[in-house]
């Protein structure tokens, strides 16, 4: 069963029918279609697909003024009785598929532009942009800095393991599809211009199967969840994109990976650089001291603290840093210098001595 390309036949609506009584006669029928009641029923996922079709275009008052414009032009007139096989060419409507003589419609702005805006994009474009997944994904900030590995698991399409993509059940014949007469296409229209849609009895394969593979269902093939390793280069940012050639769906797509690197509670970065702030106490601070401070391999460093460090020093620790291009930067210790809140009274004595003897104001 081919779809009709007349939407108002395919939500069983008149050419006046309101917006309300569209999104009705579309809310009917889209349940009594609904591939959940219909499991395995390719006629009815058709229907289900026209459906939705029909009503994405007769609902937005805008494609639907430009449907109604050409459906006036005769561009779905054959439908029913006035298909013509031999119309159009295999590759899609926006290419030779369309056949169109112009005339009136010059004015409407591109039949091109029309046709996109009504059907979405280009069947072969759509197949392209599908065999590229995009995947977002998550790394710690010392992956990010120093490189890694990262497990992925994403779900694709993957070439049915029983039929081998061809749709059929092991020991079925293979017969020419009788709907588009084994050219994979099926062109709507008369007149001025046809319609070039890939048959949906076959899809678009011009040959049928005596019986449907039961592991796809005939579609060729099977959602799968992918897991992948993914290598992490060093020093990458947030943002930062590799693409895996070949991973993508059904081994032929790539998989683009973007990389967002979650913050660190220790860590931030700046440039080549990795930034931490340490704390030291007064005395720490006055009299000079050793601290161990974490760096992003995981280690502990002893960092000499001279007497009479200032709040928000910083101190470099040598090649600690990002690695970039085999170098790695540094990592900068800034210090917080802490100043007891609560003193004893034999505390504030000892503190008022000190600052009596050192000259200092308070
Ligand atoms: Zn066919
Ligand atoms: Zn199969």
């Amino acid at each position: 069963m081919a779809p009709s390309k007349d939407y108002y036949q395919a939500l069983g609506v008149g050419e006046t029918a309101t917006t309300q009584e569209i999104k009705k006669a579309f809310r009917r029928l889209a349940k009594q279609y609904h591939p959940d009641r219909n499991p395995s029923n390719p006629q009815a996922a058709e229907r289900f697909k026209e459906i939705n079709e029909a009503h994405d275009v007769l609902s937005d008052p805008e494609k639907r003024k430009k449907y109604d414009q050409l459906r006036k032009y005769g561009a779905f007139a054959g439908v029913g009785g006035g298909r013509q096989p031999g119309a159009g060419g295999p590759g899609g409507f926006a290419d030779s598929g369309v056949e169109f003589d112009l005339g009136d419609l010059g004015s409407f702005g591109g039949l091109g532009d029309l046709f996109s805006t009504i059907f979405g994009k280009r069947p072969e474009k759509e197949q392209e942009v599908d065999e590229t997944i995009e995947a977002s994904v998550s790394i710690p900030f010392r992956v990010g800095a120093l490189g890694g590995k990262v497990p992925v698991t994403l779900p694709m399409a993957e070439v049915c393991p029983t039929c081998g993509g061809r749709g059929a059940a092991p020991g079925a014949t293979i017969t020419t599809c009788g709907e588009c007469r084994g050219r994979g296409t099926i062109s709507f229209g008369q007149g001025g211009f046809a319609v070039t849609r890939p048959c949906p009895v076959c899809r678009g394969k011009g040959k049928v199967p005596s019986e449907r593979c039961p592991t796809c269902q005939g579609s060729g093939e099977v959602r799968i969840e992918k897991r992948l390793m993914i290598t992490v280069p060093p020093g990458t940012e947030d943002g930062a994109k590799v693409r895996l050639k070949g991973q993508g769906a059904k081994g032929r797509g790539d998989v683009v990976v973007v990389f967002q690197v979650e913050p660190d509670t220790f860590f931030r970065r700046e440039g080549a650089d990795v930034v931490c702030v340490v704390p030291l106490n007064v005395a720490q601070a006055m009299l000079g001291t050793r601290i161990k401070v974490k760096t992003l391999d995981g280690r502990r460093v002893v960092l000499r603290i001279p007497p009479g460090t200032q709040h928000g020093q910083k101190f470099r620790i040598a090649g600690q840093g990002i690695e970039k291009n085999g170098r790695r930067g540094d990592q900068l210790v800034e210090v917080r210098v802490e100043i007891p809140e609560h003193l004893s009274a034999e505390q504030e004595a000892a503190i008022k001595a000190f600052a009596e003897r050192a000259g200092l104001k308070y």
